[in-house]
């Protein structure tokens, strides 16, 4: 695999999942982070390894530090890590803000926040020349929701992707001469397993007419913009976050 490693957290489903499989087909090997879902992330390596790829499933919570470490650790045993995609993210009921619960707000701002950027730091010590590593790229997975603000949905979540977003800005410049750009990918409505979660399985064919263009993203559209971040036709590119969501 002489692209290096990728890692890509929560990849045994949705975006994470296409980010994987596109990561692997163009020559990386990939550790497939999930939590809870085995069998989705077994799948996602064993599709890899069929294309004749490599590919490692880890569970872990980017919530949590020990797992966050062993993500890495076995991103390390794979060999050198060339990139980072801090997908794993989440979303809560429908909610008004006089209605969250503080678990509600620990929880999402844990995984969506000190998650990416715990995950984030772990990627710098080993990709950043000023460590000794040869650099490499980072995309961290935004929403448009940073923008739109979700208000009466989910105003925490956007607010978790708003300091996603303010981070890549703030990573980028401070790794750009240490050979790591770092960039920011901002979905729009994505026909994921995400709005189940959020209690509203059929929230994408509800929605799509005020986007403008009438439909839901897939989560291989998602992935191709990621991908073209890490890749070389990006070289001077960071710092940037590029929206993904048919002009909403
Ligand atoms: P999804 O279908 O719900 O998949 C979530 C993935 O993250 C799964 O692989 C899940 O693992 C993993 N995960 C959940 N919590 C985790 C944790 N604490 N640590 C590690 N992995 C964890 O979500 P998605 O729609 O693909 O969304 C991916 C990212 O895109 C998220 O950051 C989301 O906020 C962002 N996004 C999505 C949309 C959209 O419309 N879908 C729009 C804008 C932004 P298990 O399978 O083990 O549960």
């Amino acid at each position: 695999m002489s692209e290096g490693v990728v890692v890509v957290t929560g990849a045994s489903r949705g975006i994470g999942r296409a980010c994987a499989l596109m990561a692997a087909a163009r020559g990386h090997a990939v550790v497939v982070n999930y939590t809870a879902n085995q069998a989705a992330a077994d799948a996602v390596v064993a599709a890899i390894e069929a294309g004749g790829g490599k590919a490692v499933a880890v569970k872990g919570d980017v919530a949590l530090e020990p797992d966050v470490l062993a993500i890495f650790a076995a991103a390390d045993r794979l060999g050198r890590l060339a990139g980072l995609i801090n997908n794993a993210g989440v979303v809560d009921l429908k909610s008004r803000v006089d209605q969250f619960s503080f678990e509600r707000l620990t929880r999402m701002m844990a995984i969506n926040v000190v998650g990416s950027i715990l995950c984030a730091r772990e990627a710098v010590r080993r990709m950043s020349t000023a460590h000794g590593g040869q650099g490499g790229t980072i995309v961290n997975m935004s929403s448009v929701a940073a923008v739109l603000g979700s208000p009466n949905e989910f105003a925490d979540y956007a607010a978790s992707k708003g300091a996603i977003d303010s981070f890549t800005v703030g990573l980028a410049k401070e790794v750009a001469t240490e050979g790591i750009r770092v960039n920011a990918v901002r979905p729009g409505m994505i026909d994921t397993e995400i709005h189940a979660s959020a209690g509203v399985p059929d929230r994408v064919a509800r929605f799509q007419d005020v986007i403008p263009m009438k439909r839901g993203g897939t989560a291989d559209e998602v992935a191709q913009a990621v991908l073209w971040l890490m890749s070389e036709d990006a070289s001077y590119i960071t710092g940037t976050i590029i929206t993904v969501s048919g002009g909403r």
